[in-house]
């Protein structure tokens, strides 16, 4: 059975996609450029205006001001022109890449913003990796081309031989920074000059019938030359956009752009209505979930806690695979067979949110919910899905926590239960001795916790070292399981499901063992069955 035609209709419009990029390259900047062309919002700065003022009262702000990185990830939903959009907003910082990763497994593209005077660097790469893993095709938007920055070649030969992707320009720089004069569409033919004020920012565009129309000249003065010289170069020297080879990942379109004075963002935004993928099958058991499926199923890629410090609030993202989702609608979380009655789902209509009345494929639902629902948990309505490939990783830190007032012991283990289940750190309970260990990916998750159990919990804490440095999931048959646990007692825990976790005092200690031990398997992610 599939769904009616027009829940398919309308999961066709949606565009579920991330931006992904390195810290500074614009992408704070073009999400408010998006929103503000897609109509969502009204002023450009809203995005940071509204994160300011829902932490204002917590250390989060200085953590993002020190370390100039922004550690918010949320939805963004705007509409326009027919197409809905589903903006996930990544975190920036390599300690988080576990929370990336996973808001990567929801969503059907991403665009690559690229600082056209870096090129791609290190953290660009490492989450187009991350893309092509799951064969999630890319756009590229090279900002920034209102300042002084590499030469267009230049940068389009990097993305190919780098990314080993086909590259295909959409639109072309009349120079960059003080020469700059506008940007050239090499299909359309339009030109975006900038509007004559000192500020720069985009004006009119103008029509014109190819590199050949004299109103170029009276763009472009001296640079008019140059433009037609590169654009036609560029033109037959790259790839002519074919829309099935970048949506099977193997290559991507390009925009030069400014985020900040406004060029190229609509561009983009047409780009992803016209070319970037609606929603697609979902990887799960006993076989991938179609969007086309008429059952409502989907999986939670993301928990966070506290989302209003007023009302101790935790939001499952869920993100919908296939049906048509209806307000009020009975899911079953797979697994634990509760049925859970979503009376209240929360759509992310820009920075606002707003109860869904219901969704499609594609779509991101805000769950409110007591702590029942986690990373990685299927829902259905009617038929069990696992959903597959939402990994929790191995933590590569482990602290005891300590209390500095005794008395707060319970608020402590409802916060590290919480901020567990929100993905941000995991919880080991030793099976010898009482005190929980926290196990982290990077340093900077501890610093968040630090401030967050200040903030949110008001409680004082501090780390102690843990006699241990790194953990394995371990699985293997009943009885060889049983006799490695209680060989290996002093090493063992279980994580927040239960599942047997083992320490090592170091790298070396773990390569002994799982060296020695082949009936046992060793894992460094685990995905929840
Ligand atoms: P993020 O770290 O990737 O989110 O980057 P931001 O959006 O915060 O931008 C980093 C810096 O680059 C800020 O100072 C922005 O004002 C600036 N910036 C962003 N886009 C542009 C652009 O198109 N042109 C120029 N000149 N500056 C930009």
């Amino acid at each position: 059975m599939t769904t009616p035609a027009t829940a398919l209709d309308s999961a066709l419009t949606r565009r579920t996609f991330a931006i992904i990029s390195h810290p500074d390259a614009g992408k704070t900047t073009l999400t408010e450029k998006l929103l503000l062309f897609g109509g969502a919002i009204h002023l450009a700065g809203e995005v940071r205006a509204r994160g300011a003022n829902r932490r204002a009262r917590s250390d989060w702000m200085k953590i993002e001001q020190q370390r100039g990185i922004s550690v918010t990830s949320s939805v963004m939903t705007f509409a326009r022109g027919g197409t809905v959009y589903n903006l996930l907003d990544t975190p920036g910082h390599e300690d988080f890449s576990e929370d990336t990763y996973r808001t990567l497994t929801a969503v059907d593209s991403a665009v690559m913003v690229i600082d056209a005077a870096r090129g791609i660097e290190a953290q660009t790469r490492k989450l187009f990796e991350v893309c092509r893993l799951r064969d999630v095709p890319i756009l590229t938007f090279i900002n920034k081309v209102d300042r002084e920055g590499r030469d267009p070649f230049d940068l389009l030969d990097e993305i190919a031989d780098m990314l080993a992707l086909d590259v295909a320009p959409l639109n072309w720089p009349a120079g960059m920074g003080g020469e700059f004069k506008g940007l050239y569409d090499l299909r359309s033919h339009r030109f975006l000059p900038p509007d004559g004020t000192a500020t720069g920012a985009a004006g009119e565009m103008v029509q014109t019938s190819g590199l050949d129309d004299p109103q170029i000249d009276n763009l472009c003065g001296p640079i008019a030359s140059r433009l037609r010289e590169q654009a036609e170069l560029a033109l037959g020297g790259y790839a002519t956009l074919d829309g099935d080879l970048y949506r099977a990942g193997a290559l991507t379109p390009v925009l030069f752009g400014s985020a900040l004075k406004d060029f190229g963002v609509e561009a983009l935004i047409d780009a992803l209505a016209e070319f970037a993928p609606p929603p697609r099958p979902q990887p799960a058991l006993p076989a991938a979930v179609k969007p086309t499926d008429s059952q409502v199923s989907g999986f939670v890629f993301k928990v966070q806690a506290n989302m209003n410090p007023q009302h101790r609030d935790r939001i499952a993202f869920m993100r919908v695979a296939s049906g048509r989702f209806r307000r009020g609608m009975k899911l079953r979380q797979v697994g634990t067979g509760k049925t859970i009655a979503i009376n209240s789902p929360i759509l992310f209509f820009a920075a606002d949110r707003e109860i869904a009345d219901e969704a499609f494929p594609g779509d991101i639902i805000g769950i409110p919910n007591h702590g029942v629902l986690r990373v990685g948990d299927s829902l259905v309505e009617k038929d069990d899905i696992t959903f597959t490939g939402i990994p929790n990783f191995a933590p590569e830190i482990l602290r005891r926590v300590a209390l500095k007032d005794p008395t707060k012991s319970k608020q402590l283990r409802t916060a590290l239960t919480d901020m567990a289940e929100e993905g941000v750190t995991q919880l080991f309970k030793p099976a010898i001795g009482s005190q929980w260990i926290v196990g982290v990916v990077g340093q900077l998750q501890l610093e968040v916790l630090i401030s967050r159990l200040e903030a949110e919990y008001r409680v004082a804490a501090g780390f102690e070292p843990s006699p241990f440095e790194t953990a394995r999931w371990v699985s293997g048959e009943p009885a060889e399981l049983k006799r490695f646990i209680e060989e290996h007692r002093a090493a063992m825990a279980e994580d927040r499901d239960g599942s047997p976790v083992f320490m090592a005092r170091d790298a070396w200690e773990l390569n002994y063992v799982s060296q020695r031990e082949t009936a046992i398997r060793f894992s460094a992610t685990r995905e929840r069955a």
